[in-house]
């Protein structure tokens, strides 16, 4: 699949932190200057119209096979692959925020139907996957906790009450996930987050958020960090799975997934 053909001038530029000056100068940069479609790299804008239908919200079932235990019900938007992956990466790695609507609709969407059996009166709290602080730093901003906080907004029509509560963190280093396989995976995240649930409220209907579903291995984690903290969520929702079938013994690990947060 071919990458995005930005002017890499643009496309490697820093995450620049929202809400600064810095940010607010960027944000009208992208304005005024020709950009590159985030998804395919084609002039004229951000996100041209065939990426986003590309990745219009199409929410069904997504399970890894093998199914890590543990992994609450997830929701995907989309299959990962082609303009969504690109969009994603650049959402995620080059700290383009042009896909962030496309993509929190998405998410938006994802959530809607993993809550479609929320119970009466329950409210409705969005956990998403935490980054690692370097990873972070790096990246200016937690671009998952972004994309989450606008999904919830984007919810709130139907759940007023919706909100993030981040009450995940790392509890330790972890490497890159690329190139990994499931088991070494699932043995590269063992014990990576903790929970302090205590802020979530009562009877709290929780889904775990995140942006790329692949092995199943980063939610199977932070539903287990929850669970020990005293709080099980009910689902999880991505924009994107991978379209991942089970692999024959031997096979090489796919190197498909963008940097794990
Ligand atoms: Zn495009």
């Amino acid at each position: 699949m071919p990458r995005p053909s930005t002017d890499p001038a643009r496309a490697h530029r820093r995450p620049l932190p929202p809400g600064t000056v810095v940010g607010v100068l960027a944000d009208l940069l992208d304005l005024v200057l020709p950009v590159a479609c985030a998804g395919c790299g084609r002039q004229g804008r951000s996100v041209c119209a065939a990426c986003g239908l590309a990745a219009a919200p199409r929410p069904h079932p997504a399970a890894p096979s093998p199914c890590p235990p543990g992994l609450p019900p997830c929701t995907a938007s989309s299959t990962y692959g082609g303009p969504v992956r690109s969009l994603l990466v650049a959402h995620k790695d080059r700290g383009q925020r042009a896909a962030r609507p496309l993509l929190a609709e998405a998410l938006a969407a994802s959530v809607a139907v993993a809550a479609a059996n929320v119970p009466w009166r329950a409210p409705l709290v969005l956990v998403p996957v935490p980054s690692s602080a370097a990873a972070r730093r790096r990246r200016g901003e937690d671009p998952l906790a972004r994309l989450a906080a606008r999904a919830a907004r984007r919810l709130r029509a139907d759940w007023p009450g919706v909100r993030v509560c981040a009450v995940l963190r790392p509890a330790r280093a972890t490497t890159d996930q690329r190139g990994l396989g499931a088991a070494a995976r699932a043995a590269n995240l063992e014990g990576a987050f903790v929970a302090t649930p205590a802020g979530l409220p009562v009877g709290a209907f929780v889904v775990l958020v995140d942006d790329v579903l692949t092995t199943g291995a980063t939610l199977a984690e932070a539903a287990r960090a929850l669970r020990a903290g005293g709080c099980a969520p009910a689902a999880a929702a991505v924009v994107a799975a991978t379209a991942r079938r089970a692999a024959p013994p031997g096979t090489p690990p796919r190197r498909d997934r963008p940097a794990l947060a």
